[in-house]
């Protein structure tokens, strides 16, 4: 089975000024197609250093995947570092040094010799055109290894590689596997307690593979199918899928690119009913993500940041008794904010967000501790305690999730 390594060239990734997300983005659309990344190299912009790499790479790897340094400055070397190992020639790429050229007629911009590097290719490499760039990608066989080159900039590299590198690997390693994969989004449960569920499954299982992923909202479980037909492979994994759905089901808010947040807002379109925020610690967060999800003028009507007490107090009405009572941060506290946001502005259910964010304690809380409360018209109501670990951001981002957790359930 084919093996690939992934290089990323880069001064600025080795400063640490920027994280490589181009290898992680990578390593996991090459796990979705089924080939094994085993290395990830990363190598400054050094001419003799990159040139190192490669002769590492290409002998430990059947597929080098080498992102950066195509573009047209000084410090982009990847080129040149290829051509001393190979002695490959490299030609003008027609179709690209035009729209090089016309890019800058356009910006009406004097062309520096420099920027013609970015329109040279190796000659008899696969070109690949980029859609969204200047400097063009290519795919080279090279004593018996594959070669692809893929720009450093995020956009472009993913464009290229969805576009072009992936049919051409998957073709690659074999001509009559179709690979499928889907990722099912589970929230409300942990990834060892999933893992633990669906134990003999993943055990059993060979194809799909089942991978249960920690994300950033809840778990993830990746199927991945192999088969001989698009329809062989859809079918494979809806069958692992219904499985998985009898052991964990009551955890699934949806499948691939889906948010949490989105499937909230769905489910509330389907029963019509209208949202409104109290936000405390979470200062808007909850909102700005449900308004951000398209139709959400279907089901939210808005929120309040109420930070300070005299918020509470003057805009919520929350009774400052009630506050002197039990504290801004109770379940008593959340409670009204909850009710009041709901009638304030006549929505059928209201939310609510109020603890202790950190790094100091608050009323007696120690950081970290959460009240969230919801209230419906229908006079339902739930308000729950939290104790979240982490940092100012990280508890008001977990808080946030909770939130949604709690609705969507
Ligand atoms: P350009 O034509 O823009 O010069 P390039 O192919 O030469 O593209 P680089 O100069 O290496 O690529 O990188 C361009 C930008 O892309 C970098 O400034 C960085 O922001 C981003 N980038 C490069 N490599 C990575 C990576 N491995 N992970 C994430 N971002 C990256
Ligand atoms: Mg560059």
């Amino acid at each position: 089975q084919a093996s690939a390594e992934i290089v990323a060239v880069g001064t600025e990734l080795l400063l640490g000024q920027i994280a490589n997300t181009n290898a992680q983005w990578l390593s996991e659309t090459l796990a979705s197609i089924g080939i094994n990344v085993h290395h990830h190299a990363v190598v400054g912009d050094n001419i003799r250093r990159v040139e190192e790499q490669f002769r590492i790479s290409g002998r430990r790897a059947d597929i080098i995947i080498v992102t950066g340094g195509l573009g047209p400055t000084e410090d982009d070397l990847t080129r040149e570092a290829f051509q001393q190992m190979t002695d490959m020639d490299i030609v003008e790429h027609g179709p690209s040094m035009k729209k090089i050229e016309a890019f800058f007629k356009k910006q009406q911009a004097a062309m520096t010799p420099n920027n013609r590097k970015q329109g040279r290719v190796f000659a008899g490499a696969d070109v690949m055109e980029n859609q969204t760039g200047m400097a063009p990608g290519m795919i080279v066989t090279h004593e018996r290894k594959v070669w692809v080159f893929l720009p450093g900039v995020p956009r472009e590299m993913k464009r290229m590689t969805t576009d072009r590198v992936v049919p051409h690997l998957q073709q690659l390693i074999g001509q009559d596997t179709v690979i499928k994969s889907t990722m099912l989004r589970f929230m409300g449960i942990g990834e060892s307690r999933l893992e633990d569920r669906l134990h003999d499954l993943i055990q059993q299982q060979t194809n799909p593979t089942i991978a249960p992923l920690a994300q950033n909202q809840g778990v993830a479980i990746r199927l991945t199918a192999k088969a001989a037909s698009d329809q062989e492979a859809t079918h494979l994994i809806d069958q692992t899928k219904a499985t998985i759905m009898e052991k964990v089901g009551d955890y699934f808010y949806g499948v691939d690119d889906a948010t949490l947040e989105e499937s909230v807002s769905s489910l509330l379109e389907r029963r019509n009913q209208l949202i409104g925020a109290a936000e405390s610690l979470t200062g808007g967060m909850f909102t700005e993500k449900l308004i951000a999800v398209p139709g959400a003028s279907e089901i939210c009507r808005g929120g309040i940041v109420c930070y300070d007490t005299k918020v509470k107090e003057n805009v919520l009405n929350v009774s400052p008794d009630l506050m002197r009572q039990y504290g801004t941060v109770s379940k008593a506290c959340a409670l009204a904010m909850a009710e009041n946001v709901c009638s304030l502005l006549d929505s059928d259910i209201g939310i609510s967000f109020t603890g202790v964010a950190g790094p100091a304690s608050s009323e007696g809380h120690p950081p970290g501790t959460v009240f969230i409360a919801i209230s419906e018209k229908s006079g339902k109501q739930l308000a729950e305690k939290y104790t979240f670990q982490g940092d100012r951001q990280t508890v008001r981002n977990r808080a946030v999730v909770k939130g949604y957790e709690l609705l969507y359930h």
